[in-house]
């Protein structure tokens, strides 16, 4: 592979000046000294256009100033673009359930500099790890986290039964300081109306799936700002399907009601084709998930996980799924078409074949396939996340465009990803609060959970590797 010596030097030097990868750190780390991209071509993703030949100037995690022809502070770090890099946004999967440290890392070597924790996450990420991560202190991304409640425990969420249930959720949530409260399937029409009003007094928005007693559309309507995966309007919204056809798809002449509901209500959509792709994909083929397990990747996906993916129900199951995703794909043709704001998220990581970060990348290029232009399907994992966070959670540093003032997570690629959504696969470099890790330190974060993984197996004894 073409290597740019400069950057790599600088990199190595930045890399030095890094926290240990993975390692826990307890004291603060040295001030960072601002960061110059000199001489990169600029993917902004404020608008489709490209800049040629920028320099990008951060400093204190910001970007500071962009110019063709910057002064370089003298005590900055020198990341030479040569005019040939490209430099855009780094990625948000605004739907997944990651919290380990070596989930961070994998992230954030695969560009993903933003997350929002969709439930369940451990109470130590919550409270301690994603500010370790703020700080600069453990690689991963920034994460947003919301607290998953239903109405029974058939999912293993908090449960509420009642308003004064909600209530109490809604002060802990807060106390917690959790960005969200997630809905799930089988709560109340009365918690559920308790948890917006309340949430909303609190600052913490509603976001989630379709409420099987209270359906989509009263719940957007009421003030839910997310829903957490295309496929909820399946559920709660659009006709089921018919008794002896049970894997059809709604008629297409329904999507313009959902589109319409979304656009009157200014609701976002979890553009999540990946996770119904995955489990359409599996459906009553157990040799897809073996397939899966065979893949490089599934080697950073944690040992206690993969070793659940033979056990998902999804391969036992029969019929054919392909025509619901089909139908997936035709309603987030449709909602972009009409300016709903779509995000993009995974669902990592409770269903065999999705890994984090990589799971990212193949919903960028799924959005492609469904028809959204390449500026669409990244801008879900730019500024759309940046312009979700903005309205629902404001105050924070803006994100998901490279401009002035916006917070630096930055993404150095080989080429353009306007041309080519794959180069954002293998980053040449990424900055996220306030730190540049360079093409091999990226590698070397995966590399260490990789091996993690693997002595924590072979620990374990012969009877965990089968
Ligand atoms: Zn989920």
């Amino acid at each position: 592979m073409r290597r740019d010596r400069r950057v790599l030097l600088l990199g190595a030097g930045a890399a030095a000046c890094l926290p240990s990868v993975l390692r826990a750190q307890s004291t603060a780390p040295a001030v960072v000294p601002p960061i110059a991209f000199i001489d990169v071509h600029l993917v902004p993703m404020d608008q489709e256009r490209v800049l040629r030949h920028m320099t990008v100037l951060v400093r204190d995690g910001r970007i500071e100033a962009i110019g063709p022809e910057l002064p370089v502070p003298t005590d900055a770090w020198r990341v030479e673009g040569q005019g040939r890099l490209w430099l855009s946004p780094g990625l948000a999967d605004m739907h997944n359930h990651c919290d380990s440290r070596q989930d961070m890392a994998v992230l954030l070597s695969l560009g993903v500099t933003t997350m929002l924790n969709m439930g369940e996450a451990r109470n130590s990420f919550v409270g301690r790890l994603r500010l370790a991560i703020e700080r600069g202190e453990v690689p991963g991304p920034r994460a947003y986290v919301a607290l998953a409640v239903d109405g029974s425990p058939a999912y293993g969420h908090l449960v509420l039964t009642s308003p004064e249930d909600a209530r109490a959720a809604v002060r802990l949530a807060r106390t917690n300081r959790y960005d969200f409260l997630k809905v799930y399937n089988g709560l109340s029409p009365e918690v559920f109306d308790t948890l917006v009003r309340e949430g909303a007094a609190a600052g913490l928005p509603v976001v989630g799936h379709g409420v099987t007693r209270v359906g989509l559309a009263r719940q957007i309507g009421a003030g839910q700002v997310l829903v957490a995966h295309a496929e909820e309007f399946f559920y709660t919204f659009f006709p089921p399907p018919r008794e002896d056809d049970p894997d059809g798809a709604p008629p297409e002449s329904a999507i313009a009601d959902a589109v319409a509901l979304l656009r009157r209500h200014g609701a976002r959509v979890v553009a999540d084709l990946v996770t119904y792709r995955k489990i359409a994909e599996q459906w009553g083929r157990p040799a897809v998930v073996d397939e899966y397990l065979r893949r490089p990747e599934a080697a950073l996906v944690a040992p206690t996980q993969r070793a659940l993916w033979p056990l998902a129900g999804y391969a036992r199951r029969r019929g054919d799924l392909m025509r619901r995703y089909a139908f997936l794909e035709a309603l987030v043709r449709a909602m972009q078409r009409a300016g709903v704001p779509l995000l993009s998220g995974t669902d990592v990581s409770d269903i065999p074949g999705l890994v984090p970060g990589y799971s990212l990348h193949e919903n960028l290029a799924l959005l492609t396939r469904a028809g959204l232009s390449r500026f669409d399907a990244l801008s879900t994992a730019t500024r759309q996340a940046g312009a979700f966070i903005a309205a629902t959670r404001p105050g924070g540093a803006p994100f998901g465009t490279v401009t002035v003032g916006a917070r630096a997570d930055l993404l150095l690629s080989e080429a353009n990803p306007l041309d080519d959504l794959t180069t954002l696969a293998s980053p040449r470099g990424v900055l996220a609060a306030g730190r540049w890790h360079d093409e091999a330190a990226l590698a070397a974060l995966r590399r260490t959970v990789a091996e993690t993984y693997r002595s924590a197996v072979a620990a374990a004894g012969p009877s965990a590797r089968a």
